[in-house]
This record gives structure tokens, sequence and C-alpha cells, in this order.
């Protein structure tokens, strides 16, 4: 166990050294085991943020470990200019997960680089500029993305942002028709706009982004970094409604906390990808491969899209049953609970004191949920416990 005098240092070293761009909570966290992490003085924390939604097989998970440990031994990393079998074992698995219209990954690093690489292939294939994104959206930092971000607070003091990127209404088409036209290449969202205070839209919403984009030509692009990878009780939220997009941006939790992106996309686009058309070192090197085709296995061995449904369902109950909660809203382990008063910050620091980790959004009334997917009902019972504690 660190001591105290070490765990000071460890803050202070972090203050001093790391550019500090984010507000911590105020302890050091040296190990996890699935849902639990504990700190450098030995308390265990429930872990429902997963590290931002990246830990989808909970921390550490033994073959996840392993996994990662027999590839280091073997080969860390070779770029693409190699055939690689932990490369080519992780595309088939990913793609397999993917509705049948996607049959092809490109991979990459992170959510950002997935989703700009989706709108730069929508641009190159259609020759046009124009994108549309939502209004509460969030795809990330680097220029396209962030110009891409309905958000405004992200796009502040970011010029000059890209060109041709236009903000509709979030689940309103008139206003997706009102932007559309034979300039558009891409539609972009987050099917549920999380970081915007987990908001889904209608059914309807969707299948008509499908056809409005059939009609004039522009490629349907799903960013899901978050809602991916089995967070809403299915792999992916494409295919809900029967609606599939062209392309799927994944990130966060597909190699369960190795860094790692993908764009999944339509044979029709692939082929019209030529070599140099698209590119980066690190993208879908050995390791990362490894924890991806694991992260794949654990989810299915362990029946964790059924684990999803099944205890979200009961989370979702339990929580609608409570006085101080005005709204849950979301899908799976994708949560986004309500309170009356605007006091989502006070709530998110009332659990702490129990040990207990959740998330904020930008919408200051809606404390966010994203658990690792082996969450199980013993712990969300636990969650329900402190929650009621607080009023
Ligand atoms: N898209 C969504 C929906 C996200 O939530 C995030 C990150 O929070 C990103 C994109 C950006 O991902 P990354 O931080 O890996 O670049």
């Amino acid at each position: 166990m660190t001591t105290q005098l070490q765990l000071e240092n460890l803050i202070d070293i972090e203050e001093q050294y790391q550019v500090a761009t984010y507000k911590k909570f105020p302890f050091v966290i040296e190990r996890g085991d699935d849902v639990w992490v504990y700190t450098s003085e030995g308390e265990r924390y429930l872990d429902l943020y997963g590290g931002h939604a990246v830990v989808s097989t909970g921390h550490s998970h033994p073959r996840i470990v392993k996994a990662i440990t027999d590839q280091a031994q073997r080969l860390i990393f070779y770029s693409n200019l190699v055939y690689n079998d932990a490369r080519a074992r992780a595309a088939k698995k990913l793609v397999e997960t993917a509705p049948e219209l996607l049959s092809k990954a490109f991979f990459v690093n992170s959510g950002t680089e997935a989703n700009e690489n989706a709108m730069k292939i929508a641009r190159m294939l259609t020759g046009r500029q124009k994108i549309i994104s939502f209004e509460g959206g969030f795809h990330g930092r680097t220029p396209g993305s962030v110009s891409a971000t309905g958000l405004a607070k992200y796009r502040e003091n970011v010029s000059p942002l890209l060109e041709g990127h236009v903000y509709a209404e979030f689940g309103n088409i008139d206003s997706v028709n009102s932007l559309l036209d034979d300039d558009t290449a891409a539609i972009i969202l987050e099917p549920i706009q999380s970081m915007g205070g987990v908001r889904m839209a209608g059914a309807q919403f969707y299948k008509s982004l499908r056809e409005r984009c059939d009609d004039i030509g522009a490629m349907l692009i799903y960013d899901e970094v978050q809602t991916g990878m089995g967070r809403t009780g299915e792999f992916y939220f494409a295919g809900r409604f029967d609606v599939v997009p062209d392309m799927i941006a994944l990130a966060k939790g597909i190699a369960s906390g190795v860094p790692m992106g993908a764009v999944l996309m339509t044979d029709a686009i692939a082929g019209e990808m030529k070599p140099g058309d698209l590119g980066t070192t690190f993208g879908g090197g050995p390791l990362a491969c490894a924890a991806l085709e694991a992260t794949v296995d654990v989810i299915r061995d362990e029946g964790l899209l059924e684990n999803v449904r099944e205890n979200s369902d009961y989370l979702f109950a339990e929580l609608r049953k409570m006085l101080l909660v005005e709204e849950v809203r979301g899908l799976g382990y994708l949560v986004g609970i309500k309170f009356r008063d605007g006091t989502a910050k006070s709530v998110q620091q009332g659990l702490l004191e129990k040990k207990i980790i959740t998330g904020l959004s930008e919408d200051p009334d809606v404390l966010r949920l994203l658990p690792p997917l082996t969450l199980r009902r013993p712990e969300i019972d636990l969650f329900l416990d402190g929650l009621s504690g607080i009023s």
C-alpha cells in the first residue's frame, strides 16, 4: 500500500508534470478488478463510469490480460506493411459483430481518428463538402471532429474550424431537411448523444435519416464510440429500427482499454479505397488487435449482451421508482439519470463519498452511468441503496 506521504507526492507530481486539462477526483487509482477499482490507500470504489465507457469487459479481465501478455511476448508491433495473425483475427472478429452490410474494418487508435477518417471517406467518395451533424453531439477534439461537434463549448477558441460543417436539431428531421442538399457528403451522429445528456431520438428519426441520405446520395455515419461494442445490449445501435449506416466509428471499449479505434464500412465504400488513401502508423497494431479479439470473445462467451439487457431493465425500472429521479434516459449501460433540480453534481459527490464513481454530462441535471458490461445485480443494488440515501 502506498503511504500517505507517497500519495501526496503522486498527486503533486502529476499536478506538477502533467498539463492540467482535467479536473480529477482526489485519489490515486492503482488497481482494478472487474467493476471495482482500488486506491493507493486501499479503498475500494464501485466504478460505474468504466474509465469513461472504456472498460467494457471490466477492469483487468483475466482473459484480456492473458491475450495482451501472450501477444506482447510474441510481437508488440508491426505496421500495416505486413500481414499479421492477430490483425487478421481481429478484423474478422470485429466484422462478424457488425450488421452484415458493414463488411470491412479500418483500424485506427481513437474515437476522434475514427470520425475524422469516416468524414474524410465520405468527402472523398462523394466529392462533396458539407457534413451535417447535430446540436448536442460530441465527436472528438481534432479539427474535423471538433468541427462536427454540436456542443458549442468545444468549438470555442478553436479557429478556424473546418469548412462545410452545419448543425441540425437532434431528433428533428425538418431541421435536417432544411440543411440537406446535393453538396451534402454525410450526416454524422451519435445515435444516443452521450455527453449531451444521454438523449435518444424516436425510431422514425433514424429511419428518415437513412431514407434522406439515400435520396440525396449522402453517407450516413454513426459515431458509436460510446454506443458500440455492447453498451446498448446489442453490439451496435446500427441495425436497430432496421437502419444500417454506411459507416460506424468505434473506439473506447473495443479493446477493453488498450487504445484502439476502427471504422466499419460497407464493401462498396471499402472497394473505392486505394493504397495510400488512408493510413495511420499504430492502427491495427498486434497488441491492440489481440485485446480486441479477446474483448469480443469475452462479450460473447460470458453473455454480456444479455447481461446488459437484463440488468439495465432492472436498473431503469428501479430508478424510475425513486422520488428524486425525474427521468431515466438511454439504453443498456449508457444511462442518463435526470434529477429534478440541477443536482447531478451534488449527487455525484454524495455517491463518491459512498465510494461509487459516476459521471456528469454537459446537461447539469443529468448524471451518467457508463459501467463495465459485466455489472451485475448485487452492485446495481449497492448503487441504488447509495442513491436512495442521498436526498
Ligand atoms: N465520439 C464520442 C461519442 C465520444 O464520446 C468521444 C469521446 O468521449 C469521442 C468521439 C472521441 O473519442 P477519443 O477521445 O477516443 O478521441
